[in-house]
């Protein structure tokens, strides 16, 4: 049941794509609820998600989505 956090950093990876099932996400869920820094890392994934809601973006590259995610993690 439990996972590392690179597996909980996979899953949140797939999971802001819509390529992760619901047991995943539970497990996804129950490692965030106890480790700080993948709590950390799935915010900022959540905040490139609705960056990219607000702003139409769905048609971007995965190549333009990486570009964006590196400036968000600059930020931090
Ligand atoms: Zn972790």
């Amino acid at each position: 049941m439990k996972i590392s956090c690179g597996q909980a950093a996979d899953i949140c990876n797939r999971s802001q794509y819509k390529e992760s099932n619901v047991w995943e996400k539970l497990k996804l869920r129950l490692h965030l609820a106890r480790c700080r820094e993948c709590k950390k890392y799935s915010s900022k994934n959540a905040k490139l998600t609705t960056l990219c809601d607000k702003a139409g973006l769905c048609c971007l590259s995965e190549e333009d989505k990486q570009g964006m995610k590196q400036k968000l993690d600059g930020e931090a």
